[in-house]
């Protein structure tokens, strides 16, 4: 009885915590809902409709950065905050998620919709319904909560980090490793808003059904984990050489255009399939799938350029320590999983094209490794 007194008030989210993730979730819908974007057309779902994503990321990012920094500036709120909180922040965003994948458990169930978009599908297993979801585009207040959760992750990786940067200025221990880690990040997250169309043909948005393993993984694990360099940091001091320094660079521009390459090479492709391909004109197998630039190295050359960028987010922190290396570990293992999920996915759709696709690319991620 006592035990349970003295856990239940520390297992209850905190106001301040509540607060802050209401306001910035309360500040995505909005924006996400007013500020203008290109509206793209998402992927065609079996019963041959379209959903409509308007991609504004980049200019809802924008502003938020810049009426965070007007709220600093007059001091209506500390920069800080979310280095002091971040433990109550990461519990909070574990309730909700866990409370939003209830709600769309049971919407889901009660959904009567035979769209592809809403449809229930049940498999009997609890577990695994709640864990992988029931319904592939499942939306709030006109807001489809898949494009919305993925948004809000990549949002609040940038605001953690920025965060963090503030504590290390204020702790008067800004270094060389701080500065090419944010650096990284905030390059990467502003590469993702700038092509967030491309986010609409991605497995996660045209395939994965929403259930805690993405509610979960979008607003939790993205900005919780994938921040943990910036973290480790502020406790930890790293001395960069020169070359090192020049040689993570290098790591991160390599990653940089392998991964944006392929993935922007795939999604022109997917539109003009004509298009030209590293100024040739593309190899095609059976019509549908592109087998030359990055697609004719490795069947998901765009993961090694992902698993490129992960170590340069890394890098920085120096080989003291392998708990930095959490997020390149963790990727490796995601990708070479959903690697699979996928190939076994595409070989079901596209059969004997698929087939040929494989003998004339025979790596799958690593040329020559595996
Ligand atoms: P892809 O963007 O690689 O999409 C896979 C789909 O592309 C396939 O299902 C197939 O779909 C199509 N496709 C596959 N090969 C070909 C080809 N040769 N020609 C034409 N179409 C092809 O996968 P993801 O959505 O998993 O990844 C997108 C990006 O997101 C990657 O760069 C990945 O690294 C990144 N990512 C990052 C994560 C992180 O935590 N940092 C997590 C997950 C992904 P179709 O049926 O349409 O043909």
């Amino acid at each position: 009885m006592d035990l349970a007194a003295l856990l239940l008030p520390a297992l209850i989210p905190s106001w301040s915590s509540v607060v802050l993730l209401g306001t910035f979730f309360a500040y995505l819908a909005a924006a996400g809902s007013i500020l203008p974007g290109k509206v793209v057309p998402g992927a065609a779902l079996p019963d041959g409709s379209r959903l409509r994503y308007r991609c504004n990321g980049l200019v809802s990012l924008l502003l938020l950065v810049a009426l965070l920094g007007l709220g600093a500036w007059m001091d209506f709120l500390r920069p800080t905050i979310i280095a002091e909180r971040g433990l109550e922040l990461l519990w909070t965003t574990f309730t909700f998620s866990t409370l939003v994948t209830l709600v769309l458990y049971a919407a889901g169930c009660n959904s009567t919709s035979d769209s592809s978009s809403l449809k229930p599908h049940l498999s009997g297993n609890l577990i695994h319904d709640l864990w992988f979801g029931i319904q592939l585009n499942p939306q709030f207040i006109g807001i489809d909560l898949k494009f919305f959760f993925v948004r809000a992750g990549m949002m609040g990786w940038l605001l953690i980090n920025l965060s963090v940067l503030a504590r290390s200025v204020q702790d008067g221990n800004l270094s060389l490793s701080m500065i090419l880690y944010q650096l990284f990040c905030v390059l990467y997250i502003l590469d993702y808003f700038v092509y967030e169309e491309y986010m609409t043909s991605t497995w996660d948005i045209i395939a994965e059904r929403l259930g805690f393993m993405l509610v979960f993984g979008d607003v939790v694990w993205i900005p919780f984990t994938f921040s943990i360099q910036g973290w480790w940091l502020l406790r930890n001091n790293v001395e960069l050489t020169t070359t090192a320094a020049i040689a993570n660079c290098f790591v991160f521009l390599i990653g940089y255009m392998v991964f944006r390459g392929a993935n922007k090479q795939k999604h022109v492709f997917k539109r003009s399939p004509k298009a030209l391909i590293w100024g040739q004109p593309p190899k095609v197998v059976g019509g549908k799938l592109l087998a030359s630039g990055y697609w004719g190295i490795a069947r998901h050359c765009n993961y090694l350029g992902d698993l490129l960028l992960a170590l340069s987010f890394s890098l920085p922190c120096g080989l003291s320590s392998p708990v930095p290396y959490f997020y390149p570990i963790y990727l490796l293992i995601l990708l070479i999983w959903r690697e699979r999920r996928d190939e076994a996915r595409c070989a079901e759709k596209y059969r004997e094209i698929w087939a040929e696709y494989c003998r004339l690319v025979p790596w799958r991620i690593f040329p020559y490794l595996y």
